[in-house]
């Protein structure tokens, strides 16, 4: 019996056209990827070059965003949340930072995170 070819993408569930396969480099999964300019579609991913192979690079936004686990996310702390964690003002947290104290994430929009376990624990600086 011949298995029915109907290519369905792993993020939406629908169908997918030829113009719009692409596998995910993470899950090798199929997914929706526009690569007509001229054709309707919508992404349910992304494709970019990595500059250190100058190759194409493809993830899907299953692998992209993955679903917040219980206590993944809590975990990730903002400026402000991890001076509130540790008991310091923002300016002290940051001024660790500076000194290269304290493990600490700059995202592309300058935003600092922190992960929890990262923190200085019991470090209590009061102004
Ligand atoms: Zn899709
Ligand atoms: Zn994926």
């Amino acid at each position: 019996m011949e298995q029915e070819q109907v290519r369905v993408c792993h993020v939406c569930a629908g169908e997918v056209a030829a113009h719009m396969e692409a596998w995910c480099n993470w899950c090798g999964n199929l997914y929706h990827l526009n690569s007509r300019a001229d054709l309707p579609g919508e992404d349910c991913g992304q494709v970019w070059i990595n500059e250190e192979h100058l190759a194409l690079e493809f993830a899907c936004n299953v692998c992209l965003a993955p679903p917040a686990e219980p206590g993944t996310l809590d975990d990730v702390l903002d400026l402000v949340e991890a001076a509130a964690a540790v008991g310091m003002t923002p300016v002290a947290l940051e001024a660790l930072v500076e000194a290269g104290q304290v493990r600490y994430r700059r995202t592309a929009g300058g935003v600092l995170l922190f992960r929890r376990g990262d923190l200085p624990g019991g470090v209590v600086q009061r102004g």
